[in-house]
């Protein structure tokens, strides 16, 4: 399996039409519905729960439950107070940057459909000489061509409408992937390839595989924290995105490095549990799969916290993927990391027996 290249035309087209549909925090089930249905020849059921989170079980009978995970959501903004001139100023739902935001296009959901709107900005001609704003969330604001509120309120846009990019997927220079929100539909792609690879290769596993799709990350685990306690799992493998530290103004002395086309990264952290880790080293090593090492101090900031201190505590591991220019429109990952995740995950599947515990003590 090493050798063969993983990504196929048909799961490339998929990871597009996934990535293109929105899915804000809170807004996800759209996606949730393209992914359930790229899964449901690969897998024996789904579970689905109040807010949104999707999974799909191999093995649902079994009592030894494995877990890997990605998480569905993407940042975005909520209008948030609209001026008597039809201006529209928003806050955050999830980290949204706002140093990218001028001149950018938005997409406003409401009730009838998506109202499109622009991220207006001074011209550079009216600014003050050398006294420049930089763009913060107090003074970046949203024009749709309304004269009024009244105008905007015609249009059917109120107070908590949410608003993403329209941003679709690109391929720059053969074998990178471009787009907003790889931060996580990669994740949500990449565990449904493994479930297509179990599948394909007609590989059966002594466990329940639970493929989970949590929401809501972005605003702090909160998908993961809900679904930890329905699934109940013995372990669990997430996957998320992390920082490629190449490009510059990063400091590799504080974020540590990272580079796309190099790998993986596993992650070292007190939520990680020793024995599980070992094993995803190990599996990588013996299938030659190239790896690189990160450091987190306290917390991961991904789902791994929400899986690992729950339940009375769940053998957890975090595999991530690097990516470049992490909550902006332009995300990138390398092609040989996003198939280097996924035959990492799924080698390390086939190595984990029912019943094992990683306890340190035995
Ligand atoms: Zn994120």
């Amino acid at each position: 399996m090493p050798d063969k290249k993983i990504i196929t035309d048909k799961s490339i087209k998929f990871f597009e039409k996934y990535l293109n549909n929105a899915s804000p925090t809170g807004y996800e089930w759209e996606g949730q519905k393209i992914w359930m249905d790229y899964l449901k020849p690969y897998v024996d059921d789904f579970i689905t729960d109040t807010y949104g989170t999707a999974v799909a079980v191999i093995n649902p009978e079994a009592e030894y439950k494995v877990v890997i995970e990605g998480h569905s959501d993407e940042i975005s903004w909520y209008v948030n107070y609209i001026t008597d001139n039809g201006l529209l100023y928003v806050i955050r739902n999830g980290g949204s940057d706002h140093q990218i935001a001028p001149s950018k296009w938005v997409n406003i959901h409401t009730k009838n459909g998506i109202v499109k709107g622009v991220f207006g900005w001074p011209a550079i001609h009216t600014r003050r000489n050398g006294k420049e704003e930089p763009p913060k969330i107090d003074n970046i604001f949203i024009d749709i061509g309304a004269k009024d509120k009244e105008e905007v309120e015609k249009m059917g846009v109120h107070v908590g409408c949410v608003i993403t990019y329209p941003d679709e997927f690109q391929i720059l220079n053969k074998d990178k992937f471009v787009c907003r929100a790889l931060d996580n539909r990669a994740g949500g792609f990449m565990i449904a390839e493994v479930a297509r690879l179990l599948y394909e290769n007609n590989k059966k596993l002594p466990f329940g595989l639970y493929i989970t799709n949590s929401v809501q990350e972005e605003i702090g685990l909160r998908g993961a924290e809900m679904i930890t306690q329905t699934i109940k799992p013995n372990v669990a493998i997430i996957t998320d995105v992390t920082h490629d530290t190449t490009t510059p103004l990063i400091d590799k002395k504080v974020q540590g490095e990272a580079s796309i086309g190099k790998g993986p990264v596993i992650a070292y952290a007190p939520a990680v549990q020793q024995k599980l880790r070992e094993r995803i080293i190990e599996t990588a090593e013996a299938n030659k799969i190239p790896f690189q090492r990160a450091a987190n101090s306290r917390a991961t900031g991904t789902d791994t916290d929400a899986f690992a201190y729950s339940n009375g505590g769940v053998a957890s591991a975090l595999i991530s993927l690097p990516l470049r220019y992490m909550h902006t429109t332009v995300e990138t990952v390398h092609q040989d990391d996003v198939e280097n995740v996924i035959r990492l995950i799924y080698e390390t599947l086939l190595t984990i027996k029912s019943g094992e515990t990683f306890s340190y003590f035995d």
